[in-house]
């Protein structure tokens, strides 16, 4: 199946039961046996079933099984958020000692884990700019892992995997990637040579603001037997490839207990049905928005990574298609107030998240980066003029009209 139809079809054949074509929300904590001896089978996994929805449960392995299918994974884990991710992750990989190098402007959340609660475990984090040479320079005896997102919010960066990959390789190290942004529709970045992608499926993957999510995918493409991880080489001689993924679910995924609610599956699941749809539309909206707010006097600048004159336009294109997300950053003329503009739309709503099928726009220096002082800010990449915007899929007039008029009034 091609990725529109496996969206759609993948991971649920009809129930055999009764026939429901949408995927049963099973809102159940756990599964009775006929007998002790089926249980004791399917707790040690000498057969197939489900114990406890903090493990395993129907909807979310529905939702498991398709996102595997549309990352071409070898499997997934779906988590209670895109932190649930790549907390498990993190945690199942690292311990004292090792080191981590990631690339430097990440989501806020994932910033504040691996310096707030990593670095508490003896864990070392080098941030560095989205440049294959400079992680070939850091690598040192004790890294582990390679993190990036495919493309860097609000800085608007697009790292090049296939570089970062060959880095990663040479050392033995997985690349593990958020793609949140860019989403399986405008992947599978398998094909770059990441070994480990997370999603937060909160955003474009659910696609309506409705629940939070996230996801795991083990793209198969690391040899965990042979890799630089004692406990998974050892468990890589019974479970293979599956390792890594085994002790995620049966010790680390367990453990941290960030399972989704299958409500929340089955909203996932419904989201990826139009995802290959939606994505091409927020993609296009938000590069005539950009086009049309570089045009604008008012605006000093504009910083979407599909712009033709954009330093990642050949990344994006030779990565992504083209595409350079739904994610857009401006600032206005001198002297005027983002917070008038912003309190000017009429359309796009003001507010955090991402991936909405509506317009939304925010102020990240009084709000995301608040925590930060201003000379933080600075080095981050978030300018007090700064706005974000999350492009839509509304009809392209209706949010160009929008940022119109509420720009003219900010310059009133
Ligand atoms: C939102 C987001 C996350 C965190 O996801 P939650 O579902 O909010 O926990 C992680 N990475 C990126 C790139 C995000 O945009």
């Amino acid at each position: 199946m091609r990725p529109a139809t496996t969206a759609i079809h993948g991971g649920f054949d009809d129930d055999p039961e009764t026939g429901a074509t949408a995927v049963p929300i099973y809102q159940t904590a756990s599964y009775a046996y006929a007998s002790a001896g089926e249980l004791a089978d399917v707790f040690h996994g000498r057969a197939p079933g489900h114990v406890y929805s903090r493990i395993s449960n129907p909807t979310t392995h529905a939702l498991e099984r398709r996102l595997a299918q549309m990352e071409d994974g070898l499997g997934a884990i779906a988590t209670a958020s895109g932190m649930g991710a790549i907390s498990a992750v993190m945690l199942g990989l690292l311990r004292g000692g090792d080191e981590l190098l990631a690339v430097r402007g990440l989501f806020g959340g994932t910033v504040s884990l691996f310096h707030n609660i990593l670095t508490r475990f003896g864990i070392k984090i080098k941030t560095l700019p989205p440049d294959a040479d400079a992680f070939a320079r850091a690598v040192t005896p004790a890294t582990r892992v390679i993190f990036a997102e495919t493309i860097t919010n609000p800085t608007m960066d697009v790292p090049d995997l296939e570089a970062l990959s060959r880095v990663a390789g040479e050392h033995n190290i997985p690349l593990v990637v958020d793609a949140t942004v860019t989403t399986p529709v405008l992947g599978p970045i398998k094909r770059f040579g990441v070994d480990v992608v997370v999603h937060s499926t909160t955003k474009f993957i659910n696609g309506h603001g409705t629940a939070i999510g996230g996801a795991i995918v083990d793209t198969g493409s690391y040899r965990w037997a042979k890799g630089r991880f004692d406990d998974l080489a050892t468990l890589a001689g019974r479970a293979e490839q599956m390792a890594f993924l085994a002790r995620l679910r049966n010790v680390v995924y367990r453990d941290l207990g960030a399972c989704p609610a299958p409500q929340n599956s089955f909203l996932m699941l419904q989201g990826l049905e139009t995802l290959p749809v939606r994505m091409p539309i927020h993609c296009e909206n938000a590069r005539r928005l950009a086009e049309f707010l570089d045009g604008c006097a008012s605006v000093k600048w504009v910083n979407y990574p599909g712009l033709a004159d954009s330093p990642y336009r050949p990344t994006v294109n030779r990565l992504y298609s083209g595409c350079g997300g739904a994610l857009l950053t401006f600032g206005l003329a001198d002297g005027a107030d983002p917070f008038a503009c912003l309190d000017a739309l009429r359309l796009a709503r003001r507010m955090t998240n991402l991936g909405d099928a509506k317009t939304l726009a925010l102020h990240p220096a009084s709000t995301i980066f608040a925590e930060y002082d201003a000379r933080r800010r600075t080095e981050m990449g978030v300018t007090d003029d700064m706005i974000r915007v999350s492009v839509g899929i509304e009809d392209f007039e209706d949010i160009r009209e929008d940022f119109e008029q509420a720009i003219a009034k900010a310059m009133e």
